[in-house]
Formats: C-alpha cells, sequence, structure tokens
C-alpha cells in the first residue's frame, strides 16, 4: 500500500459551494442573464453590473456574519443596494432577486470531476456536508443532486446558528458523525472558512484550490486542483 498523507479517516465532510458544485459560475451566468431581461439595465455592462453585486453582496454577508443584519434584510438589499450603486431605480429589486434566484437555480452543475470522487467517496466512507448558506436553497441544491440518498449527514450554518469557520459548526459536524475530530477529513475551497476553521477543531484538511490562490499549502493536510488527486490519497 502505498503511503498518504491522511491517518485513520472514518468520516469525510465535504464544504458544498464551490467544492461539490459550482456556486461561482452559477452565480456569473445567472447575473447575465438577470441583467438581459430588465430594460433598466440597457446602459449596464456585465462587468459593473458584477462587479457593483459582488461589492454588495461581500459587504451584505459581513453584516449577516456578524448578526447585525438578518437572512431577509440581506436577500432584499442585495440587489436592492446593487441598482442604488448602479444609480438606477431600485423599485424593481424584489422582481430582479427573484429572476436572478430562478436562474440561479438553473445553472447549478458540479465542479468538474467531483461527482465522480465524492460518489467513490461515500460508497466507502461514512460521509456528509457542511455548508455556510440558507437552508431552503442549500436542500434545494442537495435534492437536485441526490447528495444525501445514502445516510449522508447534513449540517447547515443556518440550522446550526453558526458559520464556518466558528468551531461550534465543526463540533456539532463531528457529534453527528460519531467519530473523534482527528478521524474526520474536512475538504473544501475556502482558506479561512474550511481549512483554518477545520483544522482548529482538530479535523484533517484537504484543500480545493483550482485557483492556486493564498497559498499557505502547509496549514492543509493536503492542497489539490483536480479531484483525482484526493481520490488517490483515499484510495491508494
Ligand atoms: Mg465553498
Amino acid at each position: 500500500m502505498k503511503e498518504t498523507v491522511f491517518t485513520g479517516i472514518r468520516f469525510v465532510y465535504f464544504d458544498l459551494d464551490d467544492t461539490l458544485l459550482d456556486h461561482k459560475s452559477a452565480q456569473m451566468k445567472a447575473l447575465d442573464a438577470t441583467l438581459a431581461e430588465f430594460d433598466i439595465f440597457e446602459h449596464i455592462s456585465s462587468e459593473e453590473f458584477k462587479k457593483a453585486y459582488h461589492n454588495r453582496n461581500k459587504e451584505l454577508w459581513h453584516l449577516y456574519n456578524h448578526g447585525k443584519i438578518d437572512k431577509d434584510e440581506l436577500r432584499y438589499r442585495r440587489f436592492a443596494d446593487t441598482l442604488d450603486e448602479l444609480g438606477l431605480d431600485n423599485g424593481l429589486f424584489d422582481k430582479v432577486e427573484s429572476r436572478y434566484m430562478h436562474h440561479y437555480e438553473h445553472s447549478w452543475d458540479w465542479v468538474p470531476g467531483a461527482d465522480a470522487v465524492y460518489d467513490r467517496i461515500r460508497e466507502n466512507y461514512a460521509s456528509g456536508i457542511v455548508t455556510n448558506g440558507f437552508a431552503n436553497i442549500q436542500y434545494k441544491k442537495i435534492d437536485k443532486f441526490d447528495l444525501v440518498k445514502n445516510g449522508e449527514k447534513t449540517v447547515i450554518s443556518e440550522e446550526v446558528g453558526y458559520l464556518k469557520p466558528h468551531p461550534k459548526i465543526f463540533e456539532h459536524a463531528i457529534e453527528l458523525a460519531g467519530v473523534q475530530p482527528n478521524q474526520v477529513l474536512y475538504v473544501g475551497d475556502s482558506f479561512n472558512s474550511d481549512i483554518e476553521g477545520g483544522k482548529r477543531a482538530g479535523l484533517q484538511t484537504a484543500w480545493y484550490n483550482p485557483g492556486n490562490t493564498n497559498q499557505k499549502p502547509d496549514e492543509a493536510d493536503l492542497v489539490f486542483d483536480d479531484f483525482s488527486v484526493l481520490a488517490n490519497q483515499l484510495f491508494p
């Protein structure tokens, strides 16, 4: 048997957005499709729209993460504030948000190569998902891609009341897994939420880092940009 970077893994947890499912490209496609549908965007370019949305969305998530605004405020303000920033009449923000969500849900797809490896891992290990996000949306993704069909565990920040990287969400996940922290492998794409958070909670970590960003490779037990690399470590 070849050596692997992991030891004694009994449970594998995955992050959902941009680890298993390609949230970023679904978001880009949805923003473009939404832009094309409303006359108010006639003189706004795709780049301007995306930049304004990302700025506002990032700021609002920061406020949400710190308990300063609730979910509903985040949801309506991300488009109301975007329209304001672009100097447009924000009266249509709820229609824009609802078309955006429609397009977003129809643009979901797997991260390339993740589906086959996810299936192979869940056939051979107890497994589950730990995700930051809104429960109703994350459950729709889970249903659409049949991510929980063999008793896989699901941990969603909105239900637990803590967002990654908070230790409490990982503690909850570990308890649900019924194993020791160091017997859990956590696979995720966010250095801060997944790798630093997972490591602080005592988990082994695999960092999906296809963009080679933020290089601090020593923090994770494995850094990979192709799911076959993860598979080779778990099935040596
Ligand atoms: Mg992610």
